[in-house]
């Protein structure tokens, strides 16, 4: 039995009504600030909406992000791995590296487990960078079920690996990347439906983009919305992290790693308007007919349910 996931009117298969869902992740960084965390979260959580939360795991031991982040669950949020470090290291080594290159993903997979007691089921590439096919070997053999690091048609220009293969010829629906791997891309067109697109565009454009994105997925079978934020997103009295870089002429040359820096600097900064923004995106998403909130790794049960995925194990 197979419906499309877009389908725009609920249809029942025994007792589970099929809606609309939609995928809200926020993705975590080091220069966040870790009480953020557990404002996004609660934000979140007092609204009914769970989230899945991609954390480099090099946080899980730092002090100050460690109790927010062991918090999410109780959240009723998923915690998913972005990478150990989420440096240029790691992100070579997931685009073109061999299986020791990898040996950051078993250390990040161990120290999850040591963290929550239970393996990490979804997986997002730092910056979304293309994984090659070791990569995708090691987070299958890891048992990692869900991945969420495409992001169909980018532009690799706009990118931070500006000569790499952005996912360019990506597939838009939810798909097995590999046998027990399903891929959910983040919403994408040329641009991903992501914090930085959402800060670059302010409020109306960044509105109107989503709603695109929201038109086409509800038009085609197979699309699920998976829209990313930070969670200085959710925060209406600080400025979200500064850029790290200064301006220079560098800036508006695309570096192998890294991209054209400049576009950092066009980027909202006004708090306010930022916490307006989220506000007004999440709405646009809530406003959606049969709208329902999910994490990724539920979508790997309820793809199988739903006869979208074969069952394997
Ligand atoms: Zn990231």
């Amino acid at each position: 039995m197979s419906h499309s996931i877009g389908h725009p009117s609920p249809v029942t298969i025994g007792t589970a009504a099929i809606s609309f869902p939609i995928a809200l992740t926020v993705d975590l960084h080091a220069e966040d600030r870790p009480a953020d965390v557990g404002r996004a979260a609660r934000w979140l959580h007092e609204r009914g909406i769970p989230a899945t939360f991609f954390v480099p795991s090099a946080l899980f031991m730092h002090p100050g992000f460690r109790p927010h982040i062991t918090d999410l669950p109780s959240l009723n949020h998923e915690v998913g791995s972005h990478g150990h470090q989420h440096d240029f290291t790691e992100i070579h080594a997931l685009m073109r590296g061999t299986a020791a290159d990898l040996d950051f993903l078993r250390q990040s997979h161990m120290l999850y487990a040591e963290s929550f007691g239970c393996a990490p089921v979804s997986f997002r590439s730092p910056a979304w960078c293309p994984l090659g096919a070791a990569a995708i070997d090691f987070l299958v053999a890891l048992g990692y079920r869900v991945d969420s690091s495409a992001t169909p048609q980018r532009l690799p220009i706009l990118s931070s690996t500006p000569y790499a293969n952005t996912w360019v010829s990506a597939r838009r629906s939810v798909h097995e990347l590999a046998p027990g791997l399903l891929e959910v891309p983040t919403s994408c067109l040329l641009l991903p439906a992501a914090s930085p697109t959402w800060l670059t565009l302010r409020r109306r454009a960044a509105s109107a983009f989503l709603r695109l994105l929201l038109w086409e997925a509800r038009r085609s079978a197979g699309r699920v919305p998976c829209v990313q934020l930070h969670v200085s997103d959710f925060v209406s009295d600080a400025a979200p992290p500064a850029p790290e870089e200064t301006l220079s002429l560098r800036s508006f040359l695309p570096q192998v790693d890294g991209g054209l820096r400049f576009k950092v600097f066009l980027r909202e900064r006004d708090p306010q308007r930022v916490f307006r923004m989220t506000q007004e995106l999440i709405k646009a998403l809530r406003g959606q007919p049969e709208a329902r909130f999910v994490r990724l790794r539920d979508l790997d049960g309820e793809l199988i349910y739903r006869g979208l995925r074969p069952l394997r194990r």
